[in-house]
């Protein structure tokens, strides 16, 4: 089905690497990653079928959802070292947009809804996690969780002011799909924010198949700026600007990979602490090549 890039339609791709789902350790499953010659899109092969789903992905842990809420609650969260993934989003989203109506698609449990002041913001959610949104929804307020994905018909068309996918758009069966709905949804004007690893970053090429946000089976695509801005044109969005975000994806991305590869060659992870001191200078150098890991599409419509 597949012998042709799904972004560009160029018929000529090269196989990128093979890598087996080291989430869960499974070496006796391996997985393809082509890569087109035309646009440089990625994409796995054969796709995770859609039963198979639910055996890729970690369980969702409600003792875990529950105790956030509580710390989020207490205000301990807000003080935590990870608590700072969502405020760097959060800084960056209101560069472009200082409140209004938002829509997160994979929001997860919504953390980065938490975060925004619902003073400036009416705030929207989407996920598949059911049960952990019912938790958030009894305790935090002035959030519209919805269970499913952005074809919910509960969502309406040309309202919201920014819509964002953080880390989600790799993960969809039909980027395109998702794309077009998202154009529905904005209001004109409204922003469009999507972060994604970069597969044509410093650390996919130097990496490959240890590349952490490989991350098959579950990373069905594998985006770079130019098959993105290919889907964006496609729905009609205009590319505002790529950027190098986020830091910390980045170098959490760097971290893991050096580990996988490490384990992987020599059997533990000594070569990972030896290396360890230069990943922190390794960002400046994506930075001046350009080819930073993570990705961070700005899009607006009209
Ligand atoms: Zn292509």
């Amino acid at each position: 089905m597949k012998d042709q890039c799904p972004v560009c339609a160029c018929p000529n791709w090269k196989l990128f690497t093979t890598s087996f789902d080291r989430l869960f350790n499974r070496p006796e499953r391996m997985w393809e990653v082509r890569r087109c010659e035309g646009c440089g899109l990625g994409w796995t092969s054969p796709p995770l079928p859609e039963e198979e789903l639910v055996h890729h992905y970690p369980p969702a842990y409600l003792g875990d959802t529950a105790h956030t809420i509580e710390a989020f609650l207490a205000g301990t969260l807000q003080r935590s070292r990870s608590w700072r993934r969502e405020t760097e989003k959060i800084a960056l989203l209101e560069r472009y947009v200082s409140g209004g109506h938002i829509l997160d698609v994979g929001c997860g449990e919504g953390k980065f809804l938490w975060g925004l002041d619902s003073k400036k913001w009416q705030r929207t959610g989407v996920d598949f996690a059911e049960e952990a949104l019912r938790l958030v929804k009894a305790k935090i307020h002035d959030i519209t969780l919805l269970e499913g994905t952005i074809f919910s018909p509960q969502l309406q068309a040309n309202k919201f002011d920014v819509i964002t996918f953080w880390h989600v758009l790799e993960h969809l069966p039909d980027p395109l799909k998702v794309l077009e709905r998202a154009y529905q949804l904005l209001r004109p004007g409204g922003w469009l924010i999507i972060s994604v690893p970069n597969f044509a970053s410093l650390q996919a090429h130097l990496f490959g198949r240890y590349w952490y946000a490989i991350d098959v089976p579950r990373h069905l695509y594998h985006f770079a700026p130019v098959p993105l801005e290919i889907l964006l044109r496609k729905v009609d969005l205009r590319v505002h600007e790529h950027l190098f975000f986020s830091p910390m994806a980045n170098i959490h991305s760097l971290k893991y990979s050096l580990i996988y590869w490490s384990e992987a060659y020599f059997g533990n992870r000594l070569p990972y602490y030896l290396l360890k001191p230069l990943l922190f200078a390794f960002p400046l150098l994506e930075r001046w090549n350009g080819k930073y890991g993570m990705l961070t599409t700005i899009a607006k419509k009209g």
